[in-house]
């Protein structure tokens, strides 16, 4: 008799801590959504594939990506896209996911996606910023075409500065492996040349971001001296020299300053901040 109530009382108590946990993690899950609809959650992300490092088997970033990207269009919010050497299925779960116009969706349940952007009507496309790019100029072309308020992310660690300058030494933990291993290094000035080859005089379609702490713009290094190594972190007041080097991509007549007040815009437009 002993043993055997024992092993019930076993059972019991592993039932109720499974049921208490179950409960626990279905209480957390509920409370995030409703967290996430709050209108100071300005965004959902960044969310999305990375074939690169592969820290997750690619069937299930695919599966989780889509779930996400189901929640966030679902509560009307805009985007932040990681994709990494997965232009294929990041394109295509983009398309299959997410309406390029919302208004149907917004109008449906009679609220509109971001009430407080000074211009509406931005807010009825989808709102989605490939953060950080670094993958081909083909893509980047495809999901601007296809989504109108799609931005690229650019940040400062440009890869095509790298190699020209081996005195630029970062401590090795703080090494952007991801950005400097790639071969297809010179997408981001691509990118950038592709768009101003479209339509000269649009507005670039890209957002500035530092992607903190990693990616210190290359060319600060050679605009102030002394500076050599000693500025491993990033933040936001680097920012003019990522747009810097945005205007000498782009050519004559951008300068540091259109790019930054471009970017401010379409900040605004995304982000509504
Ligand atoms: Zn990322």
């Amino acid at each position: 008799m002993k043993p055997n109530s024992t092993q019930t009382k076993l059972k019991r108590t592993c039932t109720h801590l499974f049921l208490n946990l179950l409960s626990f993690l279905i209480f957390i899950f509920i409370i995030s959504l409703e967290a996430m609809a709050h209108p100071r959650c300005v965004a959902w992300g960044e969310m999305g594939l990375d074939y690169h490092y592969d820290h997750s088997p690619r069937d299930i970033q695919r599966s989780v990506f889509t779930r996400q990207l189901r929640q966030a269009v679902r509560l009307g919010k805009p985007l932040t896209i990681h994709t990494r050497e997965a232009d294929d299925d990041t394109e295509r779960i983009l398309k299959e996911e997410v309406p390029q116009d919302c208004r149907v969706r917004n109008l449906a349940s009679s609220t509109p996606a971001h009430p407080h952007l000074l211009n509406p009507l931005p807010s009825f496309f989808s709102q989605i910023h490939i953060h950080c790019f670094t993958d081909t100029p083909g893509f980047a072309k495809r999901v601007l075409d296809h989504f109108p308020n799609l931005c690229i992310g650019i940040t400062g660690a440009f890869p095509a500065f790298l190699p020209s300058q081996p005195h630029i030494s970062y401590p090795t933990h703080l090494i952007p492996l991801g950005v400097i291993t790639y071969s297809s290094n010179t997408n981001t000035s691509a990118v950038i040349q592709q768009m101003v080859a479209s339509n000269p005089s649009a507005p670039l379609r890209i957002l500035l971001e530092t992607d903190a702490p990693y990616m210190v713009p290359g060319n600060l290094y050679d605009s102030i001296n002394g500076l050599k190594g000693k500025l491993p972190i990033c933040h936001s007041a680097m920012l003019p020299w990522t747009a810097e080097f945005v205007a000498k991509a782009a050519g004559e007549p951008w300068t540091a300053d259109r790019v930054m007040s471009e970017a401010r815009a379409n900040a605004k437009m995304i982000y509504g901040v």
